[in-house]
């Protein structure tokens, strides 16, 4: 799991704090010390752990966090704040060409990931109705094309190559007249990496940067190597020039040091992390959020735990290949009330989960046991046919349903909403739950 051992430290550290009423400079010298040495542990650059402490003493000494009414709380709020800032405070978003096509070069040492996440960064341009093109310029590492081309099979995108024998710089040209002809709008190059920073890798960079001319040059760097991603970042920034980077292996990362200071030293901000092998797998990097979830404020993490601690193993993977199936049922419904009950205040659980508050119906969704008892007199007076297929529920079923159920038609239409809304929404809560257990495992 990315920052665990991070944000274990810091929560205990904040945790002696909040419980003092009253907070003296020395409380805030000694929280400090701790967050120092948990910073440094965690692999964090050691400049920028000096300049960060320096920055949060200078404020948390402040008399109007000692004397608030909750000073543990202000200097949590504090780091938060100073940490998010850090991490380069707002997100940095992928950049668009006013014209197209948008052409984004992708470098960085062999093996950070670099061809995993071209073909990631198509799936998420596909999202955005873009129409990207892959060009494969990476013609040293063995089966790397190869790779690009399955990859793009899977996504349904062209991948424009011209075999192994061809020069990098030949090929991104081409590739850029093609990808105008065919009108694609975004261009996605992958180049070769090395095992090592040298001086003819970088010059054949140089050479495709300025035929590219691209929107953006993002550096991909594996989050593991810690201290080194970082400088493997300042070396590339100061010959290429990057306008981001996309840190990977973020789901493999327990420390989280390049994480906290790639964009400190670089002055790049980090603009995706990859999460993991899959080609979903790929965020945009939010430094508040990442704040939280290092300094534990509640977030999808902790989400995860309660799930991975209330919601039976077995009943959650039985569900699991329901929904993927599609076969979610008004009885398993029923079955996942109860199941997220044992979670805590619905609408706690539901905080935790992004996106949620798209859904609605949940919302003044209460799991008391009233609510269930009538939530199951509605079900129960449904048909088999019914449960199985909720989208036959026309408006004379729901009639006769709720006659049946001693309630009334709103409340079966409600029902029917928020059942649909489950069903999104323990669809993320599965896949987290899975995610979460992988990452565990590596950590
Ligand atoms: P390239 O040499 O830079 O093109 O690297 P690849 O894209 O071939 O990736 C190298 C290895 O890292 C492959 O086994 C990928 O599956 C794996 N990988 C890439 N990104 C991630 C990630 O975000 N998380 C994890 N766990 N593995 C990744």
């Amino acid at each position: 799991m990315a920052f665990e051992g991070l944000a274990g430290r810091l929560q205990e550290t904040f945790n002696k704090l909040r419980k003092k009423g009253k907070v003296t400079e020395e409380d805030v010298n000694q929280t400090m010390r701790e967050v120092r040495l948990a910073l440094l542990e965690a692999d964090v650059n050691f400049k920028v752990v000096k300049d960060f402490i320096a920055r949060v003493k200078e404020r948390a000494v402040g008399q109007e966090v000692l004397k608030s009414l909750t000073p543990g709380q202000q200097v949590i709020k504090v780091v938060n704040e100073e940490l998010t800032e850090l991490m380069g405070g707002k997100q940095s978003k992928l950049e668009m060409a006013p014209k197209p096509p948008t052409i984004i070069l992708m470098v960085g040492l062999q093996g950070a990931g670099k061809t995993t996440h071209a073909g990631k960064l198509a799936k998420y341009l596909l999202k955005q109705n873009k129409k990207p093109l892959l060009i494969a310029a990476d013609v040293y590492r063995p089966a790397a094309i190869k790779q690009l081309q399955v990859l793009g099979e899977q996504l349904n995108v062209p991948v424009f190559s011209m075999g192994n024998e061809v020069s990098p710089v030949d090929i991104v040209q081409k590739g850029l007249e093609y990808a105008k002809q065919e009108h694609r709008d975004v261009v996605l190059i992958d180049t070769a990496g090395r095992l090592h920073i040298d001086e003819t890798l970088m010059n054949e960079l140089i050479q495709i940067r300025d035929v590219a001319n691209p929107t953006e040059t993002l550096l991909v760097v594996d989050a593991m190597t810690g201290q080194d991603a970082v400088n493997v970042a300042k070396s590339f920034n100061e010959t290429l020039g990057l306008t981001g980077i996309i840190l990977t292996k973020l789901d493999g990362d327990t420390r989280g040091g390049a994480a906290i200071s790639v964009k400190a030293v670089t002055g790049c901000p980090i603009k995706f992390v990859g999460m993991g092998e899959k080609l979903d797998l790929l965020e945009p990097f939010h430094p508040d959020r990442m704040a939280s979830r290092i300094l534990g404020m509640g977030d999808v993490l902790t989400l995860i735990e309660k799930a991975q601690a209330n919601i039976d193993a077995q009943k959650a993977k039985e569900l699991e290949q329901k929904i993927r199936k599609a076969e979610l049922t008004f009885d398993d419904f029923l079955a996942q009330l109860e199941q997220l009950k044992k979670m805590g205040p619905l609408d706690e659980v539901l905080g935790m989960l992004p996106g949620m508050n798209k859904a609605k119906g949940l919302k003044d969704l209460k799991v008391d046991d009233k609510q269930l008892t009538r939530v199951e007199a509605i079900i129960k007076s449904m048909t088999k046919e019914e449960k199985l297929h909720p989208e036959i529920l026309n408006a004379s079923r729901r009639r006769r349903i709720a006659k049946g159920s001693g309630t009334t038609i709103q409340d079966v239409n409600r029902l029917i909403k928020q059942f649909e809304d489950m069903k999104k929404m323990m669809k993320q809560l599965t896949g987290m739950t899975k995610k979460g257990k992988g990452r565990k495992g590596k950590g």
